[in-house]
Order: structure tokens, then C-alpha cells, then sequence
């Protein structure tokens, strides 16, 4: 929920989910059908390695993308429907226990006759005090409480290591409070902009005239929330701008914010939190100021809409279908997706949400295996061995500096599958027939463990993602690199599949997540991932220049019509990908395929290499979707995480004989060398 978190993911594409025509039965682990080879692969090599699927994809109208490597995604949920739907009917789980919590929870969620006949019964409790809310010091309270049900109104809290001494946690506040993604939605005056600005207002006027406001009151308060809410944003960083550690890191007293700001009255804000640390650190300072300011200059009247709407918003998709409609329908122009996802697969959503490590077990319980995991560590240990190779031969980098940066290659957590420890269900209470209070209760569960690490020492055992999530990351404060479960699986990696295609799949991806040690963020961060520097001032200096390279090289790149991808704000993920797809090929260059010569469909192993690392982001995505994630993700649009590493790979000139004259060329002086 967080806008901004500190863990760098290789896929944030959302689910996208694989199209039912093209179920493969008999899984070949490179079908040469989906390839388009009237396209010169040095031309363009995503169309080459994909264009024959292209031609005839179709994005399923409850998607807003289809895709290859996203197979894995519908596979997987699948696979949680069926422990899901048997918990569900399971009447002998012992009270309290897992299953019961988890099936329960499911089920509450899936009996949308009862949601349906409760309207917004749930939460009319929450809505009445905001009614009660007199001034200023009651709506601090009022937020504050609402945090500690996970409802993260004005601002965003984690507690997580200290930046600047890893091993204790302390509570950061980021900037928050917008219902637009970003705060560029408010000032943005491009027509495709403009209607998601109509269809957001739409969606506060139909959550105000659902809870019974008369129209012309609902129409007046919708105006003034939005006004509210861009004098927020006008105070808000940019994405590129968040980007930066070091001035997103302000550690301050509680005691002199309580003092600066006393519309928001750290203390008491503090206090409602049940937070006791007498520091806390504050990403984006300006933000905090101009709220305080808002606090007094606001009609009170005002505040308890905006409040009003976030609620609702916040609780809609366990209500009613006429709530869960009218937030789909801000979503649709958002995203472009035609059709709200089945109610099972929304629920499934909401399990690992909110009970993810509980849901996790049973999952790797069932679908992960100890030959799994033991062949990911061989392949993790060959990709650290390739980047050790690599960085003791960097041309541009000083000795001092190489054995720092291979200490911290050596320091890195490897965390694989599943936690070693999970997280504790304990408290949370699920009765079926309440779907909106299972919710609350286990994300109360959830606030009461991220606010007792406040102050304590860090635990590096604990993990971001929950098993199932396909997906990876780096974590720059643990110095760790994780790969749940659900990423363990084909098209990224094969128990069965030859190492070309392991290499190039899941091999990229440990790559990419090994360099984001190493991007122009996670460079910043020492082996014990504390804010520290360790590179010489000349080393720094060619580091970040080779950086701006990278910068103006995705710059140029057009994605639809005048819209380009945005090189300052991707960077981190494009020296990754530029990295981690050169790692990958040096630790499949030490296998007994990648020495050989042996043809695969008529493909030399090397070429075989590159095209499974071009099939991983096999995909095609809603425009509307391109658009919003241009604006937030900091990932560049698949066909430019395969071409933009390619063109700076020598390797993959020779594989495929790219010559002066083709698209992707570029002259050997010009191609990007980083890692
Ligand atoms: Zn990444």
C-alpha cells in the first residue's frame, strides 16, 4: 500500500496473468512459435524472440496486460484456490489454527450474499467518529487509531533499520495522503491525465452518494477534497526525487517536531501510534510542514470529507458490489482494465495481503520442493562467483574499491523460498460472515508487529514478499537478495529445463537483484547496509558518470506516441538489468552447456541464452496501463528490458551477428559497461 518502499523489485508489472490460449500442454521450455523471424534480430530482439506471440495475444478483458513469463502468475493462483477452497469446507480445523484462520478468512470474503446484505453496516462505526471529530488535536487522534487498523491515512509508517545504523529499527513517516497515484496526477494537463482527474472525482462522489450525503452537498465537497488534496501534492517529492537516500533520510527528535509542528502534535500522534522511540525519521520534511499548515488553514468540515472518502476507499473492496464497483471504475480508467477480476481471485488477493505468511506455509507445504531450493542455492553461489569474476576485471575501477565491493558481494543474505521463521497469527480473529473485521484484525495483527520493532534490534530473518508473490528483491538496508517461492518457477526456472534457459531466466533475475547492490542507490549502502560510503572520490566520480550514461540512453526510448520512458527515474532498475544480464551470461559461460556447442532447435546454446532472457518479459500491456506506470514504476516497459541491456552486450553482437547498419546497433566505444 505504501507508495514508497525501500525494497527494489525486479517485476512490478501487477498481475499480469497468462493468456488462456496459449496453455502449452506439452511444455517445451523455448517455443520457437512465438518467435517472428522476418524481424532481424539486431533489429529489434524482442520482436524477434516474441513477435510471433505478439501478432495474436490477447489481454483478457479482466487483465490489464497478458504475457509469457507471467504464466507463472495464473499457475499459482491456481494452485491457492485449491488449498483455499478446500480450507474453506474443512469443518475439523482446530480453532485458531491456521487452517481455520485461513480458510475462515477466505470464506467470509467469498460469501458475498452476507457482504451484500451488510451494505456499509461494517464500517458505519468508523464513519461516526469521524462525525464526533471536533478540531484539529481530534482528527490526529482519529488517524492515528486508523493506522493502527493498516489504514494509512495523511502519511505512510514503516518501521524498519535505522539508514544510518542497520542493526535498530526506527519508524519512518513518508509522505502520503493522495487518492491520485502521484502527485504529478494533480497538475498534469494532458488530456489522458485530465480523465483519470474526472473518473477519481466520479469515484469520491459516488462513495459520498452511497453513504447517503444529498448530491448537491456530495458535489461541493468533492470539489473541496480535490482542492485539499493538490495543496498536499503540491508539497510532495517527485518519484525521481524519492529516489535519492540521502535526502529522503532525516532523523529528528520527537520532542523539536512537536515543537515545529503543533497542528500535528508529534507527541500525541506518537502516543495514538503506540510508538515510544524518542526519534523517528522524516522522509520527506516538507510534506510534514505544509500538513501542519493545512491542519489550521482547513475548515474542519473539510477534513472530516477527505477523511470520509479515504475511509471508504480504503475499506470498499470488502463492502458492497456497489462499492467494490465504483472503486473498479476509477481503477478501469486508471489501468484500462474492462472487467473487475472474479470474486475468487480477489479474495486470494486479500489473503496473502493480509495473511500472507499464514496462506505461505500451506503453499510451499504443497508446491515447493527441497530439490527446488538446493538447485536455486547452486545457481545463486554461480552467479556470486560470475560477479566476483567480473568486478576483479572492471577496467574503471580502483583495487581499494574492487575489495570493498566484493565484500559486500560476499556479505549478501540469500534468502530462498520461504522464511526460516514466520510471522506469528496469533492474535488475529476470523468468525465467518465478517469479512470487514477478519480484514481489520489481521492487519491490527499486522501494525502491532511492525510498531514493536521500533527501537528493538533488526531481525534479518524476517522477509518482504510472502512465499507465493513471483517476484524478487533486493534489500539495501539487509544487504539481502530474496526469491520467494513463486518466482522458482517455468519460465524463469526449471528443475527439468537445460541451463540456457535456467541462466537466462531466473539467472537474470538473481543478476538484476545482485546489482541493485550495486545501482546508483544501493551503491550508496555498505556491506552491513548502512547509508555509509565506501568508494574512492575518482571511482565515484566514473561510477556516476557511466550512471548518466545510462540515464540518456533510456531517455531516447519512445513507448507511445511522444511519451518516453523516464531515464532518471528507471535508472536503478536499467543498471541492474544491464548488469544482471552480463552475470547471468558469465555464470552460464562456467556450465558444461554454455562451453559446448551443441544446437537446441537450431540454436547455438549462447543464442538460446538470449532468447530465453527475451521471453521472460515476453508481454503486451493496456496503453492506459503504459501510461500510468511510465509515471510510477521504476522499471522500463518490457521491450526495453530486453533491448537496452542487449545493446550495450557484446556477447549478444556475436551470438547473433548484429552488424553496423542494424537498429540496435551501437558502436563498440558507445555500449554501457558498468558491472
Ligand atoms: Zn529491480
Amino acid at each position: 500500500m505504501t507508495p514508497y518502499k525501500r525494497i527494489l523489485r525486479i517485476v512490478a508489472i501487477g498481475s499480469l496473468v497468462f493468456s488462456a490460449c496459449h496453455q502449452a500442454s506439452d511444455q517445451k521450455f523455448f517455443d520457437t512459435s512465438n518467435m517472428d523471424t522476418t524481424v532481424k534480430p539486431g533489429d529489434n530482439f524482442f520482436l524477434y524472440a516474441n513477435g510471433g506471440w505478439l501478432k495474436t495475444a490477447q489481454i483478457p478483458p479482466t487483465e490489464t496486460s497478458v504475457g509469457g513469463f507471467l504464466d507463472v502468475y495464473k499457475k499459482t493462483q491456481q494452485h491457492l484456490k485449491d488449498i483455499l477452497d478446500d480450507l474453506a469446507k474443512d469443518t475439523s480445523a482446530a480453532a485458531g489454527s491456521l487452517q481455520q484462520k485461513v480458510g475462515d478468512f477466505y470464506a467470509a470474503g467469498m460469501d458475498s450474499a452476507t457482504i451484500d446484505r451488510l451494505g456499509y453496516e461494517p464500517v458505519k462505526p468508523v464513519l461516526a467518529k469521524i462525525e464526533a471529530i471536533k478540531d484539529v488535536k481530534g482528527l490526529i487522534q482519529f488517524v492515528a487509531s486508523e493506522h493502527t487498523y493498516g489504514v494509512p491515512l495523511l502519511f505512510n509508517l514503516q518501521v524498519g533499520p535505522d539508514e544510518k545504523s542497520s542493526m535498530v529499527n526506527i519508524p519512518s513517516f513518508y509522505q502520503g495522503g493522495l487518492g491520485l497515484p502521484d502527485r504529478d496526477y494533480y497538475f498534469k494537463t494532458d488530456p489522458a491525465t485530465q480523465g483519470i482527474v474526472q473518473a477519481y472525482q466520479k469515484y469520491v462522489l459516488t462513495l459520498f452518494t452511497l453513504t447517503a450525503s444529498d448530491s448537491t452537498t456530495a458535489v461541493k465537497n468533492v470539489a473541496a477534497v480535490y482542492a485539499l488534496e493538490k495543496q498536499m501534492a503540491e508539497s510532495h517529492l517527485t518519484n525521481v526525487q524519492l529516489r535519492d537516500p540521502q535526502k529522503n533520510y532525516n532523523k529528528m527528535a520527537v520532542a523539536r517536531l512537536t515543537k515545529e509542528e503543533p497542528n500535528i502534535g508529534w507527541q500525541d500522534l506518537m502516543a495514538g501510534l503506540t510508538i515510544k522511540t524518542d526519534s523517528v525519521n522524516v522522509g520527506e520534511p516538507g510534506y510534514f510542514t505544509r500538513l501542519n499548515a493545512l491542519l489550521s488553514s482547513t475548515p474542519i468540515e473539510t477534513w472530516k470529507w477527505y477523511l470520509r472518502f479515504h475511509v471508504l476507499s480504503d475499506a470498499s473492496t470488502a463492502l458492497s458490489t456497489d462499492f467494490v464497483n465504483a472503486n473498479f471504475a476509477y481503477a478501469k480508467a486508471l489501468t484500462g482494465q474492462q472487467k473487475l477480476k472474479s470474486r475468487w481471485e480477489r479474495m486470494i488477493q486479500s489473503v496473502d495481503n493480509n495473511l500472507g505468511e499464514a496462506l505461505g506455509q500451506l503453499y510451499v507445504n504443497k508446491y515447493f520442493t527441497a530439490e527446488a531450493k538446493q538447485r536455486m542455492q547452486e545457481l545463486v553461489d554461480n552467479l556470486q562467483k560470475a560477479f566476483e569474476g567480473r568486478i576483479s576485471k572492471l577496467d574503471w575501477m580502483s583495487d581499494s574499491t574492487k575489495q570493498k565491493a566484493t565484500e559486500k558481494l560476499h556479505a549478501f543474505l540469500k534468502k530462498i523460498g520461504y522464511p526460516d521463521k514466520w510471522k506469528d497469527y496469533s492474535q488475529v480473529q476470523i468468525q465467518k460472515g465478517k469479512f470487514f473485521e477478519a480484514e481489520m484484525s489481521a492487519r491490527q495483527n499486522n501494525y502491532h508487529f511492525q510498531v514493536s520493532k521500533a527501537g528493538q534490534k533488526v531481525d534479518r530473518t524476517e522477509w518482504g514478499m510472502t512465499p507465493p508473490t513471483i517476484n524478487a528483491y533486493y534489500n539495501p538496508t539487509f544487504n539481502e537478495i530474496v526469491f520467494p517461492a513463486g518466482i522458482l518457477q517455468f519460465p524463469f526456472f526449471d528443475l527439468a529445463a537445460d541451463d540456457a534457459i535456467n541462466y537466462g531466466g531466473i539467472g537474470m533475475a538473481i543478476g538484476h537483484e545482485m546489482t541493485h547492490g550495486f545501482d546508483d542507490q544501493g551503491a550508496l549502502y555498505d556491506k552491513d547496509g548502512n547509508l555509509r560510503n565506501w568508494w574512492s572520490r575518482e571511482d565515484s566520480t566514473r561510477f556516476r558518470s557511466k550512471t548518466q550514461l545510462v540515464i540518456d540512453q533510456y531517455n531516447q526510448f519512445t513507448v507511445l506516441d511522444t511519451l518516453h520512458v523516464n531515464g532518471a527515474l528507471t535508472t536503478g532498475e536499467n543498471i541492474a538489468d544491464i548488469g544482471g544480464l552480463a552475470i547471468a551470461y558469465d555464470a552460464f559461460k562456467l556450465t558444461k552447456q554454455g562451453q559446448g556447442a551443441e544446437k537446441i532447435d537450431g540454436f547455438t546454446p549462447e543464442q538460446r541464452f538470449f532468447l530465453s532472457f527475451a521471453q521472460i518479459w515476453r508481454s503486451k500491456v493496456k496503453d492506459e496501463r503504459v501510461r500510468q506506470l511510465i509515471n510510477i514504476d521504476p522499471h522500463s516497459p518490457p521491450m526495453y528490458r530486453v533491448l537496452g541491456p542487449l545493446m550495450n552486450f557484446d556477447p549478444f553482437y556475436a551470438a547473433f551477428h548484429v552488424q553496423q547498419g542494424d537498429k540496435m546497433w551501437k558502436a563498440e566505444n558507445a555500449r554501457i559497461r558498468i558491472w
